[in-house]
């Protein structure tokens, strides 16, 4: 590894933010003021090998990390010797078990992953059962969970967990993969739910109770810290110069409320990328694990942030667009999501009393629910396919609403949110969110590159260009505001009920027809 601060930090320079996402890595080129230049972005696959089971190869994400490093640089004519630091932003709750000379020991198990049902189980037994898990935890894990895929390698794979030095998540894996330095972010360890911000340690009372070693998991940084400089051969493979610092960096979601320009107490944003999220940073977090919201670390180290995480969302369209639609009316392989956004405009709102669940891979929030899945109800003879696609976008905004009112419920209102991820390139989706959650929706400029920026914008207060995690959040502007129009609320307020009441219906139906 070599040293960090053999190069300047003052003046002018560059600095690189990546997203490695499940779809792919998303890359910002940006001023030390956090203003994006260009951005890039590399596709990578997701491995099903098991029904619920999805892994990812990691080099796949260094590659495509190296690829938009190049184009990047290459496309603007850029120096390397201009790039002052770089911070990644990982795919939150992946793990990735390392043997003694730091090889991965399997592929990475993605946060989508829900194999170890079982170990969910296991742990809420061994802790006492749900009401006392509840009491001391705040939310039940469940299969997707990273402490039970930790316990599901040493239970089912004790061969791997034997020669397993530590566990890394994306970030910490990728920041290895950089600098040679082992390490997780406290945004990543927060993400167990066994890590205690506080104190700034692993809960040794959760680790007894989970039957792991302290060794296993990995020393917890700062997100602003600089974790080490690019190594020789990483900086050959990515094209900058050898000692760039790398940050800490932190997961994809606290990184994009950074990204989303929401860091104050209180101010909400919403994503709508291949799932969606609700974050609202909070100084006094609410109870809301019935509706598998958690609290957890954010990049400012003085403001937690209570996260919402919704499985499928945009995810819901693209699956629409591939199965149902054809290459001309914006279907196929790769959908055309202008065009869907035309045709959606071609339905009324309400979409004739469809209504799309949105839980196609299972649930985390607002119902956790590995076993549940998605349904079109209330289908008619009369309903036509453009009204099947707007209840997709519909189900998507409605499944929000809950969140947003399990939030309000808790004394957070949130009067306007903030919106980034894919879908807040389309307005036509922007006012029917508005319409459904009856909320200003701000949407910010470049909103697929949040979580980038906020990695970028990491490495900025980390290279001292800001004071604070808060000032540099408010370098990121907004596109467009739009504002609930009164007609629908009355509309959108009963398909919301209609919403929620199907669910213990689906629910019994999943946990029959989709057991383990
Ligand atoms: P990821 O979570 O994979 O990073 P993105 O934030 O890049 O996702 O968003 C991708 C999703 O955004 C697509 O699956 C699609 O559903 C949605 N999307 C992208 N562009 C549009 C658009 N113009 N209109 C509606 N939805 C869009």
């Amino acid at each position: 590894m070599l040293g960090v601060g053999e190069r300047g930090v003052g003046g002018g320079g560059l600095l690189l933010g990546f997203d490695v996402g499940t779809g792919g890595c998303k890359a910002v080129l940006a001023e030390m003021s956090g203003r994006s230049l260009s951005s890039a972005f590399e596709p990578y696959p997701v491995s099903h090998p098991r029904p619920g089971w999805a892994e990812q190869d990691p080099e796949d994400w260094w590659r495509a990390v190296c690829v938009c490093t190049r184009r990047l640089l290459a496309e603007g004519g850029f120096d390397p010797l201009e790039v002052r630091g770089l911070g990644f932003a990982g795919q939150m709750a992946d793990t990735l078990p390392l043997d003694e000379r730091g090889e991965p020991l399997n592929p990475v198990v993605l946060w989508l992953d829900n194999r170890a049902e079982e170990q969910a189980r296991f742990i809420i037994r061994r802790a006492g059962g749900e009401k006392v898990l509840r009491r001391l935890a705040g939310a039940l894990p469940t299969g997707k969970d990273l402490v039970s895929k930790w316990l599901w390698f040493k239970q089912e794979r004790p061969e791997v967990f034997a020669k397993t030095r530590l566990f890394l998540d994306a970030t910490g894996w990728l920041v290895y993969r950089a600098t040679g330095v082992m390490q997780v972010d406290r945004t990543g360890a927060g993400a167990s739910g066994i890590f205690d911000d506080r104190k700034g340690r692993w809960n040794p009372l959760f680790l007894r109770i989970l039957g792991l070693p302290r060794e296993v998991l990995p020393e917890v940084r700062g997100c602003t810290s600089i974790a080490g400089g690019l190594t020789v051969e990483a900086a050959g493979e990515m094209g900058l110069e050898p000692g760039t610092p790398v940050i800490s960096g932190m997961s994809d979601i606290p990184a994009a409320a950074v990204g989303a320009g929401a860091m104050g107490e209180g101010e909400a944003h919403v994503n709508l990328g291949t799932s969606s999220w609700l974050v609202v940073p909070v100084r006094r977090p609410p109870r809301l694990g019935r509706w598998g919201m958690v609290t957890l670390p954010s990049a400012d180290p003085a403001l937690p942030i209570l996260i919402g995480e919704s499985e499928t969302a945009g995810a819901c369209l693209r699956w629409f667009a591939e199965n149902l639609l054809g290459p001309g009316e914006g279907g196929g392989e790769e959908p055309d999501f202008s065009l869907l956004d035309r045709q959606l405009e071609e339905a009324e709102p309400g979409a004739g009393g469809l209504i799309f669940c949105p839980w196609m891979f299972g649930e985390r929030s607002p119902v956790p629910d590995t076993s549940l899945r998605g349904a079109f109800l209330n289908l008619s003879l009369e309903h036509r396919r453009e009204q099947m696609l707007r209840a997709v976008y519909e189900g998507v905004a409605l499944n929000l609403r809950w969140m947003l009112e399990a939030a309000a419920a808790a004394g957070l209102p949130c009067p306007r949110v903030r919106a980034i991820g894919g879908g807040a390139r389309s307005d036509a989706w922007m006012q029917l969110l508005a319409d459904v959650v009856g909320r200003e929706v701000e949407c910010v400029e470049r909103p697929q590159e949040a979580g980038a920026r906020g990695a970028a914008l990491a490495a900025a207060v980390a290279l001292g260009a800001f004071a604070k995690m808060g000032e540099a959040g408010r370098a990121v502007r907004v596109r467009k505001t739009f504002r609930p129009q009164k007609e629908s609320a009355a509309l959108y307020g009963e398909l919301f009920d209609a919403f929620r009441a199907a669910y213990p219906v689906l629910s019994r139906l999943g946990g029959c027809l989709n057991r383990p």
